[in-house]
């Protein structure tokens, strides 16, 4: 079942995302190499909880932490640890989630330790490329397109590189539960699948390799890594479908660029 949000469940899960959105610019500017992948958490829930909020992924079927981080050839559900020293050109993927009245907010990004700068020029690529195909899923969720136009915007920029796209792990409804109906596959064909209204609330979270699109789960039956070992990158916002477009729920100052496309 889909559960529309009213305009009030919208403001609180606002806020929600509003939580998250501070909690990954905390750790952007905190990243730095020789931080651990426990700091990174730590940084996190510290945020979460001096707003009032409650870490989402913190106990959601077991899961130890209020982070999942991901590097290099990790795609998702990383657990941070002490062990897992950022080194100066690792990716790391950040991905978030906090509860404000009850409602979830959850989004995640790919950034490169040390800035672009120590990352080689296909690094950035795959990075960037992931962003900007989350953002061409977020211009496409507009009142009266379908799924599938999120699903072909995402999968377009994937496509055009070459890159492994990830179809074991989807976009998903968000609302009093972190993962609600409809699923959000990243890759589709416009036009198709359930009709998008007022009120609809997704996250849409493209995950792209640099080489094969297969997937392994590790032994601690959390952690998925890519198949060949190749690096992966994740983005990730929750967004509203709204009369007057897209609104972003998770967005952060480093998302100037493209809130502003997404007004033009
Ligand atoms: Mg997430
Ligand atoms: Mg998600």
């Amino acid at each position: 079942m889909i559960l529309r949000k009213s305009a009030p469940e919208l403001a609180l899960m606002e806020r929600a995302g509003q939580i998250v959105a501070r909690a990954n610019t905390a750790v952007r500017e905190a990243l730095r190499p020789g931080m651990t992948t426990a700091d990174l958490d730590r940084i996190a829930e510290d945020v979460i909880v001096g707003e009032g909020a409650v870490p989402s992924f913190k106990g959601y079927h077991g899961f130890p932490a209020t982070l999942c981080t991901s590097r290099n050839q990790e795609i998702v559900h990383g657990i941070p640890s002490r062990d897992v020293v950022l080194d100066e050109g690792d990716v790391i993927s950040v991905d978030c989630g906090a509860i404000w009245e009850g409602f979830h907010g959850d989004s995640a990004m790919s950034l490169v330790v040390g800035g672009d700068e120590a990352a080689t020029d296909e690094v950035r690529d795959l990075l960037q490329v992931t962003r900007d195909a989350l953002w061409s899923g977020i211009r496409a969720a507009t009142v009266g397109n379908r799924l599938g136009d999120i699903g072909a915007a995402v999968q377009a920029h994937a496509d055009a590189r070459g890159y492994g796209l990830v179809r074991e792990y989807v976009g998903h409804g968000v609302g009093r539960a972190l993962h609600e109906a409809p699923s959000v596959p990243n890759y589709g064909r416009a036009g198709k699948g359930l009709k998008l209204a007022e009120g609809l609330v997704i996250a849409i979270e493209p995950m792209f390799n640099l080489g094969t699109a297969e997937t392994v789960q590790l032994d601690d039956g959390w952690t998925v890594v890519t198949a060949d070992g190749s690096l992966s990158a994740h983005w990730e916002h929750t967004i509203a479908v709204t009369p007057d477009g897209p609104k972003v729920l998770t967005a952060r100052d480093d998302d100037e660029a493209y809130l502003g496309l997404l007004a033009a």
